[in-house]
């Protein structure tokens, strides 16, 4: 018998009653299980298995195992506002290509479960900023970013202003390394995400002044992008709603 921390990722039906669930766990990565009878009228399992739940598992069984006692530790309820449940969609849609199949990952299972509760309890005009530190931290776990005054190239400390950007690739670059196809990174962008990037994600929501410089959450939206390999159109959406 195992417990672990796990957050609801994925369900489907399984024969009449029953679900198979795909959980994002703490110490065991990502994983398929089956919760037996989860459709009957009075199984313990009802309110449970909703997407993005926050729960305390026990499992049996060999080969796929079967969902015992379960707690509900954080119901996403709070996610159900249209923005905050863009905002997460777009987030499980990244996170689940940055998750490594059968690889424990706590640092990055941490990251998810925080970023659930922040959506969910932050308040809405903070959610940019929330995004930008969020996708910062992805960034950094993935180690797809280095300091945000520096060239990736060369590692050189470079003025604020004379940083660049590729187009389609992370990083950034100083005059002499910039590519042919260069952007001129914002100054006041990359000052906001710099400062961001320096506080703890609890003081996200506070910060002074949120991001309404969109050209901050453009400069993530190509790192994640290219870090991922993939760039969701639910992250287009999401920032068409955000601004
Ligand atoms: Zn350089």
């Amino acid at each position: 018998m195992a417990v672990l921390r796990a957050i609801v990722w994925k369900r489907i039906d399984f024969r009449e009653s029953s679900r198979l669930v795909t959980l994002l766990t703490r110490e065991r990565g990502k994983m398929s299980v089956l919760a037996k009878g989860a459709h009957r009228p009075k199984s313990p399992l009802l309110g449970c298995l909703d997407f993005l739940n926050l729960l305390e598992v026990h499992l049996a069984g060999k080969g796929l195992p079967i969902l015992g006692r379960t707690k509900l530790l954080h119901e996403a309820r709070g996610l159900r506002e249209p923005r905050r449940f863009l905002a997460c969609n777009y987030l499980a849609e990244v996170f689940d290509r940055a998750w490594v199949d059968g690889r424990q990952d706590m640092e990055l299972f941490d990251l998810v479960e925080g970023s659930l509760l922040l959506i969910a309890g932050c308040p809405q005009e903070a959610l940019p900023q929330v995004l930008a530190g969020i996708e910062l931290r992805l960034l950094a776990i993935l180690g797809q970013i280095s300091a945000l005054d520096r060239c990736s190239i060369c590692d050189r400390l470079i003025e604020q202003d004379r940083l660049f950007m590729a187009k389609e690739v992370g990083g950034l670059y100083c005059d002499r390394h910039r590519p042919k196809s260069a952007l001129t990174a914002s100054k006041d962008a990359l000052l906001r995400l710099r400062e961001i990037d320096e506080s703890p994600g609890r003081r996200w929501p506070s910060l002074p002044g949120s991001i309404h410089d969109r050209r901050a959450l453009d400069i993530l939206g190509i790192w994640i992008g290219s870090a991922v390999e993939y760039m969701p159109r639910s992250r287009q959406r999401l920032l068409r709603q955000l601004h």
